[in-house]
């Protein structure tokens, strides 16, 4: 071959051009993504959420778990409400009677059905460790976790009830492969998903960028906003851990949203979530 100023140039940067394309996601990131129903939390009173609005207004919020395909293996955020819930069909109340959970389809059923046995889950995340969003994580001893530090410290410590943690809902990863963030953390090194730290709902409370190979960037919400209602209007739920913390993660999340033209996905929004494709199917 002859070797041409254009030639020599096209062998130049096709490598690097290669190399870019591969950290933009594409083909070799995320394949799919699996939302799965992971039971719903009911309510008597949703002012608890909407602080000022909606006195002794009756609600349901949806719950999700979600299953993430990277050319590397599966990743999980959140694990859902208990299975063991499953047991009772009228659900299981807490929170001194605020809370009834649900749990119609136990979340290990939901992965049986997917073919995905909870050993092959490598990469486990969740939003933080409330019981709708932990309540199946002893089933996933395999995988390596990824926490905010100080969530980590809160949950492991001498006194997680002080956070409203409940220790029996995953104490089996205190032996996990743990990488314990303070901040922000690109999960595959490829941009693909990334763990944003949004603390406020609970000490180390996170939310998940997923860059789909078709949908695009999508931000899973975890509890940051529970409505998309709270989310406009910037409300805080009495019950969070910190409430400026809670205003300030709604508005870092919103620059990053205005950044990466990302969707929120909201978990415990029933009305926007019936929008999104449910396990067995996907989005790309
Ligand atoms: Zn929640």
């Amino acid at each position: 071959m002859k070797i041409t100023r254009r030639n020599l140039l096209s062998g130049l940067f096709a490598l690097p051009f290669l190399f870019a394309c591969a950290q933009m996601g594409g083909n070799a990131g995320v394949q799919r993504m699996y939302v799965i129903n992971c039971g719903e939390n009911r309510t008597n009173d949703l002012s608890r959420w909407t602080p000022g609005l909606n006195e002794g207004k009756a609600w349901v919020f949806s719950n999700h778990c979600y299953l993430i395909q990277h050319a590397r293996g599966w990743m999980l955020w959140d694990t859902g409400i208990s299975d063991l819930v499953a047991a009772s069909p009228n659900g299981v109340t807490t929170a001194n009677g605020l809370i009834n959970a649900r749990m119609p389809k136990p979340l290990s059923e939901s992965l049986r059905e997917l073919g995905v046995a909870p050993g092959a889950i490598k990469y486990l995340a969740m939003s933080h460790l409330h019981a709708d969003h932990c309540g199946n994580a002893n089933l996933f001893t395999a995988a390596t976790l990824y926490m905010q530090e100080n969530e980590y410290n809160a949950a492991f410590g001498p006194e997680p009830q002080k956070f409203n943690f409940v220790a029996s809902n995953f104490e089996k990863l205190r032996a996990s492969p743990a990488v314990k963030l303070k901040g922000d953390h690109d999960v595959f090194g490829d941009g693909s998903v990334v763990i944003k730290s949004a603390p406020g709902h609970t000490l180390g409370h996170q939310t998940l960028l997923v860059r789909l190979p078709k949908a695009g960037p999508v931000l899973l919400s975890g509890d940051m906003a529970h409505l998309q209602d709270n989310w406009e209007q910037q409300r805080v739920p009495s019950m969070n851990f910190n409430k400026d913390q809670s205003t300030q993660s709604m508005q870092s999340m919103r620059a990053f949203i205005a950044q990466t033209g990302a969707q929120l996905w909201i978990n415990h929004d029933m009305a926007q979530s019936s929008r999104i494709p449910k396990a067995p199917a996907y989005v790309e």
